[in-house]
C-alpha cells in the first residue's frame, strides 16, 4: 500500500471511532497509538490543558511509565509542551538536547532525540498537545511528518470536542450528575441487557421533603446547596457503577445494575438515612433535608423501562401521602388494604399541606 493509501486508510478509521459508541480513553489511545506507528515514532502522548490552572497533565501516551504520567506537568509557556500550547503552531525539533525550551524529566529511561509537538485546537482555543518522540540517534522527524502529525492530531482534537460536547449534554449543571435525557437512554439499554442476561435491576425515584419550605426560608441559594449535598450523598452512598441523575429540579433517579427488589430497598433506606444524617450548614444555618424514595424492579413490577420510573414514581408519591421521610416499594403502593395508590389514595405531593 503507497504512504497516501495508508494514511487515508488511516484516516476514514479514525473518523469511523470518533463518532462510534467507543470509550474516548479508548478512542484516544487507539488514534496515539496509530499515530506513533505511523511516524515511527518511540513514543506518543497526549497532554490535555486544565485551564483553570494553566497546566498541561498527561491524559494517554504510549512508553511513558505510570510515574510519568501521574507526575509530570507543564505549565503553559513550560517546556516544549507548554511553548507550542501559549503559541499555538506546531513544532519539530531535531534534537531535544540542544533545545533551549526543553526540559528534561529526571529519572527518565533514555533520552529523547528528536520531538514532534502539535496543539490541539478547537476553535483558536487550545485543548492540549500531541507529542511524539524518536529516542534512537539518527531516527529524526520529518518537516512531512510533522505536516501529517498535524493533520492526524485535529481528529484527536474533533474526538476529545465531541466528548465534552456529549459530556455536557447529558449532565446537570448544578449537580454535576446525569441529566434526565441520559437515564432515560440509559435505563432502556440496561434493561435490555438485564433481560438478556437475566440480571434483576432496581430503579428508585427519590424526591426531597418540603422543599419549597426550605427556599422559603433560607433562599434559593441554600437549596441549590443542599441539592448538591444531597446529590454527593446520594452518589457517596451508592456503587461507582450505579447511576444516579437529576430528574427535575429537586427529584433524583437511581438505577441499581444487578440489584433484586429487597437489596435495593434496603439501599433505599440507606440513602434515606444517609441524607437525614447529613449535616448541612449554609452561612451559619444547619438545614434539615430528608428524602422520601420509592422503589420499582425488574422483573418482578415491570420490564418496560417507562413503566419503571412511573412505578417508582407512584410508590414514591405513596411514601410521600405516608408521612414522607420514608422508603415505599411499588408492590406496597399498589396494594388496596394498605390504602395505597391504587385506591386514589395518593396525590401529588403538592397538592398536601405541610403538617408542621
Ligand atoms: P414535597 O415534600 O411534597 O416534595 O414538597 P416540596 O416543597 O418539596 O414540593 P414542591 O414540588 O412544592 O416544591 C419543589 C420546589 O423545588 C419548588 C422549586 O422552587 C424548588 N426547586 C426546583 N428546582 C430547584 C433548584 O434548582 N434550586 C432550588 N433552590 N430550588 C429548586
Ligand atoms: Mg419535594
Ligand atoms: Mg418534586
Amino acid at each position: 500500500m503507497s504512504r497516501e493509501a495508508e494514511v487515508l486508510k488511516i484516516l476514514l478509521e479514525m473518523s469511523r471511532e470518533i463518532s462510534s459508541q467507543i470509550p474516548i480513553r479508548t478512542v484516544v489511545r487507539r488514534l496515539s497509538l496509530r499515530l506513533k506507528q505511523l511516524l515511527h515514532a518511540d513514543e506518543c502522548s497526549i497532554m490535555i490543558l486544565d485551564d483553570s490552572r494553566k497546566e498541561l497533565a498527561f491524559s494517554e501516551s504510549t512508553g511513558l511509565t505510570r510515574w510519568e504520567l501521574e507526575n509530570i506537568r507543564f505549565r503553559v509557556g513550560e517546556g516544549i509542551a507548554g511553548w507550542v500550547a501559549r503559541h499555538k503552531k506546531p513544532v519539530l525539533i531535531p534534537d531535544c538536547a540542544s533545545d533551549e525550551r526543553f526540559v528534561s524529566i529526571p529519572h527518565q529511561k533514555r533520552p529523547m532525540i528528536s520531538m514532534i509537538c502539535v496543539p490541539m485546537l478547537i476553535k483558536r482555543r487550545v485543548i492540549g498537545t500531541v507529542s511524539l518522540t524518536t529516542r534512537s540517534s539518527g531516527h529524526v522527524f520529518s518537516e512531512a511528518e510533522l505536516e501529517l502529525a498535524v493533520l492526524l492530531s485535529a481528529h484527536i482534537s474533533l474526538a476529545l470536542e465531541n466528548n465534552r460536547l456529549y459530556e455536557i449534554s447529558v449532565s446537570d449543571g448544578l449537580t454535576n450528575l446525569y441529566n434526565r435525557r441520559y437515564l432515560e437512554q440509559r435505563l432502556s439499554k440496561e434493561i435490555s441487557y438485564a433481560r438478556r442476561f437475566r440480571k434483576p435491576l432496581t430503579v428508585l425515584m427519590t424526591d426531597v421533603d418540603f422543599f419549597k419550605k426550605l427556599n422559603d426560608g433560607y433562599g434559593h441559594q441554600a437549596g441549590d446547596y443542599a441539592l448538591r449535598q444531597v446529590s454527593e450523598t446520594l452518589t457517596a452512598g451508592l456503587r461507582d457503577y450505579d447511576v444516579v441523575a437529576r430528574y427535575g429540579g429537586e427529584e433524583f433517579a437511581i438505577i441499581l445494575l444487578s440489584t433484586p427488589r429487597g437489596r435495593g430497598a434496603s439501599t433505599a433506606e440507606r440513602l434515606r438515612q444517609a441524607v437525614e444524617d447529613c449535616d448541612i450548614r449554609f452561612r451559619g444555618n444547619r438545614l434539615k433535608v430528608t428524602i422520601s424514595l420509592g422503589v420499582a424492579s425488574f422483573p418482578e413490577d415491570s420490564d418496560d423501562a417507562e413503566l419503571l420510573v412511573d412505578y417508582a414514581d407512584k410508590a414514591l408519591y405513596e411514601a410521600k401521602r405516608r408521612g414522607r421521610n420514608q422508603v415505599c416499594l411499588y408492590e406496597e403502593a399498589r396494594t388496596p388494604a394498605k390504602k395505597g395508590f391504587a385506591e386514589g389514595g395518593a396525590r401529588r405531593p403538592n397538592d398536601r399541606r405541610d403538617p408542621s
